[in-house]
């Protein structure tokens, strides 16, 4: 096992007394009161921490963090989270110390340059989306759809119409959607997906009314198709009063081809974190912007950064918007990256973003579509969704094999690829969603499509060694539930 020192874990290897390192004496103790930690702080019992050397320590983290699997170590096909690669040259821009030594408090007068940069990524985005202005100020996705929401609250409020309490998600909807609503004391309403697994427009009509305030879509949606009765959708939900939001947390497979705003969408986020070159996962710091139509940016939160008649920059309140959703302006390091990324790719390249990433997940699903069972057919976008493995590859809906998407998964981490996302979306049993994204060359996705397709022969073949996967991991299969209801579960 890699993440011990000579078998053991850093606890075994413990000697009461024995340190990693040394403090020079406290000149300056018993000089100030505030100099030391006021008794009633200070802890009464030692902390549970192994005493050990410096290597040991080292050698410790060293070997934890190459038990690490990032996009920096290997493919990470993710579907519905975009698990892209980000270029480290905007890391290097982004750690620029005239942006790090900035603090939030600085006045306008004195951070010019920052706030110009900030006032171009909201334009790019309203440029790239066809929607009038963007907010920066939100902290990740669910943040954004929070703060959209609360947009298109104020909007009904603001017209004295408080009946509209329900907002329209698809069963199909990121998680994220409903929780999102709840917060901001919407209603829920589901409406189904028809059999091609896009919005069924029939089941969506007898829902509309006066109490609606609007409808959350994901386009191309979270099963990876291009809803192409949208503006019909929007049309029927615009007619009975209500508006249109857009999650674009994945905004790749359009980026640069076509516009939410263009579709119908009055207000919508974009996860910069995903779309636009910030790593993301584990809980790490994102950025959702949020972007509203013509006629909707007095209700966007303060404070916002404004360009004056002279061409200085300036940060404003307005009285109509919602309030404050952040302390400051948001993330301010991950709009950097965005920033650093849109220029290098710049409006010629940007339209690329969105063909490869269609292209990309095209060609692994036309691939593997002998070997695993595809139950929406067709041209799909940045994703798609395989049900299993197909019956004559010992697939689980076949007997008596029964080999799951979960023992596909662990056997992929045998050969070095991250697992799909599995058991997502709902609709299917045995769903396995593959997000390749743009960024992939086509060796790397023709090494992982060889290397489904070994998986597959060998679940026909020798099915144990599957059930059994992963067999050269650190660990084997930790038992997941226990893992997630008891915290002190030791694999
Ligand atoms: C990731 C994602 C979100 C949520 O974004 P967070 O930054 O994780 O809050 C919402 N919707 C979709 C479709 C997503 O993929």
């Amino acid at each position: 096992m890699n993440n011990t020192y000579y078998g053991h874990l850093v606890f075994e290897l413990s000697k009461p007394g024995r340190t990693g390192y040394s403090l020079p004496e406290n000149p300056w103790a018993g000089a100030w009161t505030l100099n030391e930690i006021p008794e009633p702080l200070r802890r009464t019992t030692p902390t549970d921490l192994p005493e050990v050397d410096e290597p040991t320590v080292a050698r410790h983290y060293t070997n934890m963090s190459n038990n690490n699997f990032g996009v920096d170590t290997g493919f990470y096909p993710l579907g519905s989270c975009t698990m892209k690669y980000n270029p480290k040259v905007d890391e290097e821009v982004a750690a620029l110390p005239g942006f790090t030594a900035l603090h939030p408090e600085q006045g306008a007068k004195y951070a010019q340059g920052a706030l110009a940069l900030y006032y171009e990524v909201q334009k790019m985005l309203a440029e790239l989306t066809g929607l009038s202005e963007f907010t920066l100020n939100p902290y990740a996705g669910a943040h954004g759809e929070l703060t959209g929401l609360m947009v298109i609250r104020a909007y009904h409020l603001a017209k004295g119409d408080t009946a509209r309490v329900k907002i329209i998600v698809p069963d199909s909807a990121h998680g994220t959607n409903p929780a999102s609503a709840a917060v901001c004391g919407l209603q829920i309403v589901q409406v189904k997906s028809a059999a091609d697994g896009t919005v069924d427009i029939e089941d969506l009509k007898p829902l509309l009314g006066p109490d609606i305030a609007g409808m959350m879509m994901t386009n191309p949606n979270t099963l990876g198709i291009f809803e192409h009765n949208i503006p019909e959708i929007a049309r029927l939900v615009h007619e009975c009063g209500g508006l249109m939001y857009y999650d674009g947390a994945n905004f790749n497979p359009i980026l640069g081809v076509c516009r939410p705003g263009d579709m119908g969408f009055d207000v919508m986020h974009i996860n910069l974190h995903k779309t636009f070159a910030t790593p993301h996962g584990g809980g790490g710091p994102g950025s959702g912007p949020v972007g509203v139509r013509k006629g909707l940016e007095p209700f966007l939160p303060n404070p916002h950064v404004v360009k004056g008649e002279d061409g200085t920059f300036s940060i404003e309140t307005s009285p109509d918007a919602l309030g404050r959703v952040s302390s400051h302006l948001g993330n301010y390091g991950i709009i950097i990256r965005a920033y650093a990324y849109l220029l290098t790719l710049g409006r010629e390249y940007v339209s690329g973003v969105g063909k490869l990433s269609v292209l990309n997940a095209n060609y692994i699903k036309a691939c593997l579509k002998d070997y695993y069972a595809l139950p929406i057919d067709g041209l799909c976008k940045h994703e798609f969704v395989f049900d299993g493995l197909r019956e004559e590859y010992g697939g689980a809906h076949s007997s008596p094999l029964h080999v799951t998407t979960l023992d596909v998964a662990k056997r992929l981490l045998d050969f070095g690829f991250h697992a799909p996302t599995i058991y997502f979306p709902l609709l299917f049993h045995e769903a396995m969603m593959i997000e390749p994204t743009e960024t992939e060359s086509k060796d790397t996705l023709d090494r992982f499509i060889e290397t489904m397709k070994t998986i597959a022969e060998e679940a026909k073949a020798d099915p144990t060694l599957l059930k059994t996967a992963p067999h050269h991991t650190p660990i084997g299969r930790p038992d997941d539930v226990k893992a997630v209801k008891d915290a002190k579960f030791v694999f």
